[in-house]
């Protein structure tokens, strides 16, 4: 019951773990179709240092619904994971996030990317194999790819899981430990992933100016992460004065709305190639010329 709470005790809403409802068929086909159809997009959302180097981005994915409108990724991921569609969304979501790093890549621009991957992908035979499949096809390095992944990989044989995350970080990949705190986290579970970065979850970062419990807990979090070798990246931050907060506790990098939400393809180019060309780098949102 536990894990249906968020940290603030607040009941999450669950009607969409309700399996086979009508509502749920429907949505589902209608992803399917709209995966064959190319109508869902990744949207790129930045990992910037305090020095204002981008660390990488991190795709994230967009589908608007033709009648719907906008579907929440939480939502309809949690429909494909619960159907059997997950394994086909997520090759989508690889496929369509590789082409793009290629792309810009012959463009100039060098810039790892960031995917997430569910519990069953991880569990998905000869996953780590396909995926180094994907990359020589794409022609991009095994360097230029992440995956996030979440402490829930380990709830289920957590050694099959261990094992493909060792082939994976064994063809290159880089992998992150995405949501890092709200899971079941512990430090076992740390110590047995092979995992270069923790991404400290939003909940700990969105009240970590004014609460010092979680500042509390960023501060051990950081600490914890650099002893064991890893990078530290605050996921959420939409204000100076936390962005101020985790350069001083030591963090490493930061994404967030207050640097930039996640963007359209062609959105991320031009934000990347102004980062490239702007003197100095500015970590935070860019002015507007003149000031
Ligand atoms: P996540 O991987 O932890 O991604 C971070 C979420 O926080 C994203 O929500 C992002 O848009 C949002 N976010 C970023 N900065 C801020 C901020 O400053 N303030 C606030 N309030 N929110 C911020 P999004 O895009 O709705 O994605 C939600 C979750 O859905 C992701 O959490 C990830 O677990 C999952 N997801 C998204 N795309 C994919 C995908 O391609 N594959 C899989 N398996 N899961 C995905
Ligand atoms: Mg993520
Ligand atoms: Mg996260
Ligand atoms: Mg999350």
């Amino acid at each position: 019951y536990q894990a249906k709470r968020d940290r603030t005790g607040v009941e999450v809403y669950e009607s969409k773990r309700d399996s086979n409802t009508p509502d749920r068929l429907g949505l589902l086909g209608d992803l399917r179709r709209a995966l064959d159809a190319h109508e869902v997009q990744l949207h790129y959302q930045p990992k910037v240092r305090f020095d204002g180097q981008v660390a990488g981005l991190e795709a994230l994915v967009r589908w608007v619904h033709p009648e719907r409108g906008k579907v929440p990724p939480d939502e309809f991921i949690a429909i494909a994971e619960s159907s059997g569609l997950m394994p086909h969304l997520t090759e989508y979501v690889l496929e369509t996030a590789l082409e793009q790093v290629a792309r810009w890549r012959s463009g100039g621009i060098r810039v790892p990317v960031a995917v997430n991957v569910s519990p069953r992908d991880v569990h998905t035979p000869g996953f780590a194999g396909s995926v180094a499949a994907r990359l020589a096809r794409h022609g991009v390095p095994a360097g230029a790819l992440q995956l996030e992944i979440t402490e829930h990989v380990l709830l289920e044989d957590p050694q099959r899981a261990a094992d493909t995350l060792a082939a994976l970080t064994g063809h290159g990949v880089k992998m992150s430990l995405d949501d890092f705190g709200t899971g079941y986290s512990s430090l076992v579970h740390l110590r047995r992933l092979p995992v270069s970065e923790l991404k400290i979850d939003r909940s700990f970062v969105a009240r970590l100016a004014v609460d010092t419990e979680d500042a509390e807990i960023v501060r051990c979090t950081v600490d914890l992460a650099h002893s064991l070798g890893l990078l530290v990246v605050a996921e959420g931050v939409e204000d100076d004065e936390t962005w101020e907060r985790l350069r001083d506790l030591g963090c490493d990098a930061v994404q967030g709305w207050l640097v930039a939400a996640a963007m359209p393809p062609e959105e991320a180019t031009a934000w990347l190639r102004f980062r490239q060309t702007s003197v100095g780098s500015p970590t935070r949102r860019p002015l507007p010329p003149g000031e």
